[in-house]
């Protein structure tokens, strides 16, 4: 459930400080620490899962959760009319650089095209 030297982890379990936006027993979402956008949150299961390729079936409800939350945040930071954008990156070629499973929550700004 935990990794030792997994950064996310050692969020969740509050001995690397974040600035929380939403928390239950399942998920936590925070600020990023080099936002993107004027919104930029990461969403993240509690549960050390590496990353999207690790997820199980298991996992499925804390992802359609993780969606949830994401809709009700955007409403929060109020981007929800404006837009905004979840994206997970998965691998090297997407660039993960945290091997914790999270989405980012991006707006409040116009993003841009994802592609061409
Ligand atoms: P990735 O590239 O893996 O999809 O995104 C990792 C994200 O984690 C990056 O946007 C980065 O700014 C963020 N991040 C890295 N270290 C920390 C940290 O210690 N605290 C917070 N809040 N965000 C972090
Ligand atoms: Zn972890």
């Amino acid at each position: 459930m935990v990794k030792d030297d997994c950064l996310f982890c050692k969020i969740v379990a509050g001995t690397i400080p974040s600035q929380k936006v939403y928390e239950d027993d399942q998920i936590l979402a925070f600020h990023d620490i080099t936002p993107a956008a004027p919104v930029h949150v990461l969403l993240i299961p509690k549960k050390h899962i590496d990353s999207m390729n690790e997820v199980s079936q298991e996992d499925l409800p804390v992802i359609g959760h993780i969606h949830g939350v994401a809709i009700q945040l955007a409403k929060e930071l109020g981007v929800d009319q404006s837009g905004y954008r979840l994206i997970n990156n998965c691998g090297p070629d997407s660039g993960q650089a945290v091997q914790h499973l999270h989405y980012h929550l991006l707006g409040g700004a116009n993003l841009g095209a994802l592609t061409g």
